[in-house]
């Protein structure tokens, strides 16, 4: 395995600030104040009724509350009118005075209450209620009191998809396993007289946009059940209690349309692991998770409701989910390789104008790192690219115009390898593979990639054991730490420097050889003593506040055997691809060109690559 480092990107929430209310209640007042007296001058009434008598009032608006009206102002010389109000008080000579000085006047009726309302009523609620919303987006999923309970959106199952298996490519192996799940819910009868059992819950496994949710559709519309389809965020709300009212909501329909599929997207946000969070859990998310798991041991599988659920970080899930009943079935939803990316292009080509000469296969050599859906953009982007150019059919300019965009957009999300990482990673890889072929302990490599895997993984080898192991000698174990130190070890003699990606590797060798000289007795020095008592479940105090039941000295010595372990290991396996670098080079060579290199074609490879270099020796 290859380690990538970059791939943890946290997103925090956006902050609501108490700015924003702030704003918003200044906003108000100016607005009333605007609303109300526009530059108006407030006097009082004796001054009113000076002003009157000096003949310098020029109308006035009276209404039962006060007196409104312009005025004339002399300052320095000049006279201008200012607009004036003041509270009315019981004056019956104010008409006299008024009709005495020539002074234009109006009565007004208005209904003061509707005002005061206005501003002391509605506007307060309309403005607490803009400001509700406003936090409401911000803090949870976007959702209001009235949707509470009711599983919102695509809760119906949509009936007629029109998806089948020809929409997927590029995934044979995750389309086969899912063949007898089809299989059953076109003929749950066939398969209830058999009394056979029927998986509840399938999970499939792999990095965003390698068309999970495209299989999963695929699988209802191949057997022509219903799809509900529900994120995993989306059960997780703000307030406790709605997202376990949901998923009861979920099943409830479910059943009522069995059989059919539930497609449980982003799994992962619902059921994270419980307690992962010591500081107060988010009891909403567990208290979903607890439902979830309640409905899915409840109902009757042979019923023909099949819970689908697609992560791309199994490791985070809680345990329980993966237990047998639940999820216990995994289908792996690999990134596409070459042949596959092909197949994706073909069938996403379909309803696209091609030039004649234009080559798919060579299309799909340019795009290593690509997901379907990667693909899938990649073809409308060519062909919005050839639209805006006003061509009759997409052509190869056009392909490599999306690809490098579309290039440039992963880059920054630090999905593709560049150069020089694609080789570094081609040569460890080719490191745990050869050693893995060199040692007759070790169980044969079924298959190289340097697609990466899931998330953290650059590349991997796999390796297929020939028979079930309950009992493992030492040299076995001692291969197995080869194995794993492969990779660095090549990295080293290639490129005489190492990277972080290795990191992973050597955990896990210095933890076979911790088990080799603490638990199974096999360190010459220390003899046949086991210093760990099994392994203790975590939460009663096995992990980190296990107790030592040896002394400092001891401690220091198992340690300085286990480094003893991983230093003979590294001798060794340098020793060995010191010899066959030649070899090394070749296979790495063949990796970066094919990006995948199988079990048989392997073993063709090792031999011809052998044979050449025994000829160049001998020259
Ligand atoms: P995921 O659920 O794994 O994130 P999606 O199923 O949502 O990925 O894929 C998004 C889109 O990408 C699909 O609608 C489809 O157009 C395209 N796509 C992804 N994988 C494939 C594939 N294997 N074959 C064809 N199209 C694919
Ligand atoms: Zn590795």
């Amino acid at each position: 395995m290859f380690k990538d480092f970059k791939k943890i990107q946290i997103k925090m929430p956006k902050k609501f600030s108490v700015w924003h209310i702030i704003i918003a209640f200044g906003f108000f007042i100016l607005l009333q104040m605007y609303l109300m007296n526009p530059g108006v001058r407030d006097i009082t009434y004796s001054d009113f009724k000076k002003l009157v008598k000096d003949g310098n009032v020029l109308e006035c608006h009276i209404t039962h509350t006060m007196v409104r009206g312009k005025l004339r102002e002399i300052e320095r010389g000049t006279t201008k009118n200012v607009i004036f109000i003041t509270a009315r008080v019981d004056d019956p000579d104010l008409v006299k005075d008024l009709e005495s000085m020539g002074v234009r006047y109006a009565g007004h009726y208005e209904s003061p209450w509707f005002r005061t309302f206005f501003f002391s009523w509605v506007m307060p609620l309309l403005i607490l209620f803009v400001v509700w919303r406003f936090v409401f987006k911000r803090f949870g999923p976007a959702s209001s009191i009235m949707t509470f309970g009711k599983s919102k959106g695509r809760l119906y199952a949509q009936e007629d998809l029109n998806v089948t298996f020809d929409d997927v490519a590029g995934i044979d192996e995750a389309k086969e396993e899912l063949q007898e799940i089809i299989e059953f819910l076109k003929t749950p009868e066939k398969f209830r007289a058999l009394g056979g059992k029927i998986p509840k819950g399938v999970l499939l496994v792999g990095a965003p946009g390698t068309g999970k949710t495209l299989l999963a559709k695929a699988v209802a519309g191949e057997a022509g059940v219903p799809f509900f389809n529900m994120s995993g965020s989306e059960f997780v709300e703000m307030f406790v209690g709605v997202g376990a009212a949901r998923v009861r909501d979920l099943f409830n329909q479910a059943d009522q349309k069995a059989p059919c599929i539930i497609f449980i997207d982003e799994l992962d946000a619902l059921g994270k692991a419980r307690g992962a969070n010591p500081m107060g859990g988010h009891d909403e998310r567990e208290q979903t998770l607890n439902q979830l798991l309640v409905e899915m041991d409840g109902f009757d599988s042979n019923k023909g409701v099949i819970i689908m659920g697609a992560t791309n970080r199994p490791e985070m899930l809680d345990s329980a989910l993966l237990r047998p009943g639940r999820f216990d079935r995994q289908v792996v939803v690999d990134r596409p390789d070459l042949h596959g990316r092909e197949a994706i292009l073909n069938v996403h080509a379909k309803d696209v104008k091609l030039e004649k000469e234009i080559n798919l296969h060579s299309v799909a050599a340019m795009t290593p790192g690509f997901v379907g859906a990667d693909l899938a953009n990649l073809v409308n982007e060519a062909a919005l690219l050839a639209a805006r150019r006003n061509k009759k059919a997409v052509g190869m300019p056009e392909f490599e115009e999306a690809i490098d965009r579309i290039m440039a957009g992963l880059e920054k999300k630090k999905r593709l390898m560049n150069m020089k990482e694609k080789e570094i990673v081609a040569y460890h890889e080719s490191g745990h593979a050869l050693v893995a072929c060199s040692l007759p302990h070790a169980d044969p490599v079924r298959k190289i990639s340097m697609i990466p895997r899931g998330i953290g993984a650059l590349g991997y080898t796999l390796q297929k054991p020939t028979e079930d192991r309950y009992l493992m000698t030492r040299t076995e174990l001692l291969d197995r730490v080869a194995i794993f130190v492969g990779g660095r070890v090549a990295e080293e003699i290639i490129f005489n420097e190492i990277s972080t990606g290795a990191q992973n590797d050597l955990e896990k060798a210095t933890e076979i050889a911790k088990l080799m000289v603490k638990e199974y007795g096999m360190s010459d020095k220390m003899g046949l003593v086991t210093f760990e008592q099994g392994n203790r479940p975590l939460f009663l105090g096995g992990g980190f506040a296990a107790s030592k039941e040896y002394s400092e000295e001891t401690a220091r010595e198992i340690d300085l055997e286990i480094k003893k372990i991983m230093d003979e290991s590294f001798h060794r396996v340098k020793a060995l691809l010191t010899e066959k670098k030649e070899i090394l080079r070749g296979m790495a060579k063949t990796l970066m060109e094919q990006e995948v290199i199988e079990g048989e074609e392997l073993k063709k490879l090792l031999e011809e690559l052998h044979k050449a270099n025994e000829k160049s020796a001998r020259a």
